[in-house]
């Protein structure tokens, strides 16, 4: 982070803005699939269910196919539904907030799904060596991605705030599924990692049904379950980050999660200053590198979910090493002046639109 920018911006009335979540989804990632049918058409048993609707903070989208399709689309955008519910760090009531509001003090006893995202994002964090942390809480809240602001915050408020992010400062008991912030400045936000991590948990609940296929776009977070009829691969458009109406390149899906990560989805203006929603944990800034997104394929959502976060803080160099020493994931990049740097494992994966130049790095 350039401190430069904080001269710039103290004093001055500021104009914050975050961008539209609902159109961020779109905007951010299409998903084009030859196979999908008008919405409840049948061809013999297997029908076409879409359930489209708003949660955590932006639109979800649920496309299954198969058998029970209908009852399986319902029984998805009800766990959606109570995990947006239980980990909202905006709903007074969540169990994120009944933690957040105990900071510093005792233990509080949570549900195995909270216990369990909890548990894994504190996995990522470590895995990450703390690019990703969801104890940003506070800075998110001081830099005015609660609630409109109309000053930056301070440098005492930033070191106060700082001084409680550590994924260290969570405590979990195992025995009697209690978490416990150590710091009374630390706040859990699961924003970084909630999508990802509803994408592997619908996973599972879908297999109780008999899908076929189905496409979940979770704000950005796409999940692919099988291929299309044809056998081929579903095709997920990546899109620019710096001309949102164009596209980096196309991944050919199957069976995997696509999950992307850029500034230009939700953002902070301030006088024609972008403040990006990812927040650097060391500095206690807003996120500014020489990436503009991130896009992670991989199995495991939830931790595709935390990397894309992570590697956006990390900029293109340690990102490039981190992958190099964790290459079991793919990884497509795009700088800030429009370079796109690819992991050698999506060579046949990732096809970029119109022969855009792609420099490869392979593991070590
Ligand atoms: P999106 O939520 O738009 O898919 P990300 O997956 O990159 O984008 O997550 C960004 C969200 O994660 C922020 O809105 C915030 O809730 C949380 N967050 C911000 N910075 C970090 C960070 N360094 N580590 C963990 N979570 C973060
Ligand atoms: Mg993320």
């Amino acid at each position: 982070m350039r401190n430069s920018s904080y001269g710039r911006i103290d004093k001055r009335s500021l104009r914050t803005r975050i961008a539209s979540a609902v159109s961020a989804v779109f905007i951010s990632v299409s998903v084009f699939h030859g196979c999908a049918m008008p919405f409840g058409k049948s061809i013999g048993q297997s029908n076409t269910a879409v359930r489209q609707f708003f949660a955590m903070d932006t639109m979800m989208r649920i496309e299954l196919q198969g058998k029970d399709a209908e009852v399986a689309a319902d029984a998805a955008q009800a766990l959606i539904e109570k995990y947006d519910s239980l980990w909202s760090a905006l709903d007074e009531k969540s169990e994120i907030s009944s933690i957040n509001i105990s900071a510093g003090s005792g233990a509080i006893k949570v549900t195995d799904e909270t216990f369990q995202i909890i548990k894994e994002s504190l996995k990522q964090a470590e895995y990450t060596h703390g690019a990703f942390d969801p104890t940003v809480g506070l800075l998110l809240e001081l830099w005015g991605f609660r609630k409109e602001i109309n000053h930056i915050p301070s440098t005492e408020q930033l070191q106060i705030a700082l001084a409680g992010v550590s994924w260290k400062n969570v405590n979990v008991d195992d025995e009697d599924c209690s978490v416990q912030l150590a710091d009374p400045n630390t706040r859990l936000d699961l924003g970084g990692i909630a999508k990802g991590y509803a994408t592997d948990r619908l996973k599972e609940l879908l297999a109780q049904y008999e899908i076929d296929r189905a496409l979940i776009n979770l704000g950005g977070n796409i999940c692919v379950i099988g291929e299309k009829e044809d056998g081929s691969a579903y095709k997920v458009a990546i899109t620019d980050p710096l001309d949102t109406n164009q596209f980096l390149g196309i991944v050919y899906a199957k069976d995997v999660a696509v999950i992307t990560s850029g500034g230009y989805e939700r953002y902070l203006e301030v006088e024609g200053f972008r403040y990006s929603h990812i927040m650097n944990p060391f500095s206690g800034s807003p996120s500014e590198t020489d990436l503009a997104s991130v896009s992670i394929v991989s199995t495991h959502g939830a931790m595709g979910d935390a990397l894309s976060t992570a590697l956006m803080v990390m900029g293109l160099d340690q990102a490039i090493s981190f992958w190099k020493n964790n290459p079991d994931f793919g990884v497509v990049m795009c700088t800030m002046s429009g370079e796109l740097y690819c992991s050698s494992n999506l060579r046949d994966v990732f096809i970029p639109e119109n022969d855009k130049e792609v420099t490869y790095f392979e593991s070590a």
